[in-house]
């Protein structure tokens, strides 16, 4: 777990440094946020880092989304605008959705 930082530098090099892309639940852990509350709060870091890692990067680094997707039919949420967990499947209805999982790559 990391200590050093803001929460949101602390969440960028999780993002960097990490083999799988993780989801918001995993990320709040990693960081020390309770992920059962923090979903919301780790969605608006995620928003702002990526904004700004492409500038400060100068466009070296991006950060990838693997979309939610359906578990009970296979639909990929591809359309999101901002990253968040849908709550049930447009297509059929189901409340199993994987939610989108984030990592730092290079471009
Ligand atoms: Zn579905």
């Amino acid at each position: 777990m990391y200590t050093e930082g803001t929460i949101r530098e602390r969440i960028r090099k999780i993002l960097m440094e990490t083999r799988e892309p993780l989801d918001a639940y995993t990320i709040a852990l990693e960081v020390g946020l309770d992920p059962n509350t923090s979903e919301k709060e780790v969605y608006e870091h995620l928003i702002h880092i990526a904004k700004t890692i492409r500038r400060q990067s100068k466009g070296k680094l991006l950060l990838y989304m693997i979309p939610p997707q359906c578990r009970n039919c296979g639909y990929v949420f591809k359309d999101l605008r901002k990253p968040r967990k849908p709550s049930r499947c447009p297509r059929c209805k189901s409340q199993r959705i994987t939610p989108p999982l984030f990592k730092i790559m290079e471009v």
